[in-house]
């Protein structure tokens, strides 16, 4: 009975599930919150059982680490019969291109994948350092949200830049959410009956974050995410594209630095700058309130993934399927139609009964005469990197 713990470490928590494999079952989860600050927060959750929640001051991530440990001896018995530990890595840049077993030059790569994400590389290498200390006999597998990307053609990573430059300062476009663009495309091909290399899909991945990807036979051939994730769609807190020149505007006119430039642009743009709220359910609160300014946001919004989806079914040449997944693909219904509005020169036929039915599983929202099938694929990001963590140490 193979068991995988997925861990996910970020610059102030922790997150992790145990999986059994043959089942594919989640033995227990569990978030460690605001590590180092005030009001850190762990919650476990084994079985059917209460959670069961510390909150104490965590100093730091050895700490967040040893309480998880802890709260697996206090809620049932310690981590046993481990086949590999997976851990979500952002960035994999141009070298690191499949799951990779973690050695010490795993360990180098990955930082010196870090410049191009200095806020995530960082922790996730603490985390596998952390978890490689305490389980020096159990194999670590680095999973990448840049890895799905890399089979895009150059050019659709490449930046118009004078290329010397662009070369040796690596920048490009790399794409994130790899791995949940990976299994939605694997269910999708599943749910629609046929082999992954023969079907043509665009992957929605709406969540808080949001980008887009063309896969061409199960191969990634374009996405909307760039040098780093905020290129492409309107997101929560990210305003997705964006002349580059409105950046040295704000540079010259309102005085911003770089660094506030970089905050305006990721944290408080978007849903959130456009509509005062990040959150798509507020939002929606918002339009049904008669809110003017929520009520253009969400225009922007769905305009904007429509527009990308015109560009993919071009960059494809022929398409078979639309797929929705995470927060907002999965639940908003009045995104997925806004989104397949004025498709249907595309082949793109909504089902509108179809589209509003609620339920957890992948399913079709397109009518039956619909030439472009429209599904809705509940991703599962930590399930991949389990099932690709076994892959790789051979279970
Ligand atoms: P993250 O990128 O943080 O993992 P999620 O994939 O959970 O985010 O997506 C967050 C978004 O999904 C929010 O805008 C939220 O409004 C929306 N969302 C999540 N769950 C639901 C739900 N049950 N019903 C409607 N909207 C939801």
């Amino acid at each position: 009975m193979p068991r995988v713990l997925v861990v996910n470490t970020g610059s102030s928590s922790i997150k992790y599930q145990l999986f059994e494999m043959d089942g594919q079952s989640v033995l227990a989860s569990g978030l460690v919150e605001r590590i180092g600050e005030a009001g850190a927060k762990l919650t476990h959750r084994a079985g059917d059982a209460e959670p069961l929640v510390v909150e104490d001051r965590i100093a730091d991530h050895s700490d967040g680490f040893e309480r998880v440990f802890k709260a697996f001896e206090n809620a049932g018995g310690p981590i046993t019969d481990l086949a590999g530990i997976g851990h979500r890595v952002v960035h994999g840049g141009e070298r690191l291109t499949a799951p990779t077993l973690v050695d010490d030059a795993t360990i180098q790569a990955i930082a010196d994948q870090a410049p191009l994400a200095p806020l995530h590389n960082p922790p996730n290498l603490l985390g596998i350092r952390i978890t490689r200390a305490s389980f020096p006999d159990t194999p670590q597998v680095a999973v990448f949200d840049t890895a799905f990307h890399q089979t895009m053609p150059p050019r659709a990573w490449r930046y118009a830049l004078p290329r010397g430059l662009a070369d040796e300062l690596r920048i490009r476009r790399y794409g994130f959410h790899g791995t949940s663009h990976a299994y939605v495309t694997r269910k999708a091909a599943e749910h629609l009956g046929r082999p992954v290399a023969e079907v043509n899909l665009i992957t929605l991945h709406l969540g808080n974050g949001a980008s887009v990807a063309a896969v061409e036979g199960g191969r990634c051939i374009d996405t909307s995410m760039g040098l780093t994730p905020l290129e492409g769609l309107v997101m929560g807190t990210r305003s997705g594209d964006l002349d580059p020149a409105v950046v040295f505007y704000l540079h010259r006119e309102a005085r911003l630095s770089v660094d506030d430039i970089d905050d305006l642009l990721n944290k408080r743009s978007g849903m959130l700058g456009l509509a005062g709220a990040n959150d798509m359910r507020e939002v929606a609160r918002l339009v049904a309130a008669g809110d003017q300014a929520a009520a253009e946001a969400l225009d922007v919004y769905c305009y904007r993934i429509r527009k990308y989806v015109g560009a993919y079914a071009a960059a494809l040449g022929r398409l078979d399927a639309l797929v929705f997944t995470a927060g907002i693909g999965e639940n908003n219904d009045t995104v997925r139609a806004r989104v397949c509005q004025g498709l249907e020169g595309l082949g793109v036929k909504l089902h509108a009964k179809r589209n509003k039915a609620r339920n957890g599983r992948a399913r079709t929202i397109s009518a039956d005469d619909s030439a472009v099938a429209v599904l809705v694929v509940p991703t599962n990001e930590e399930l991949e990197i389990a099932e690709q963590t076994l892959a790789v140490v051979g279970g």
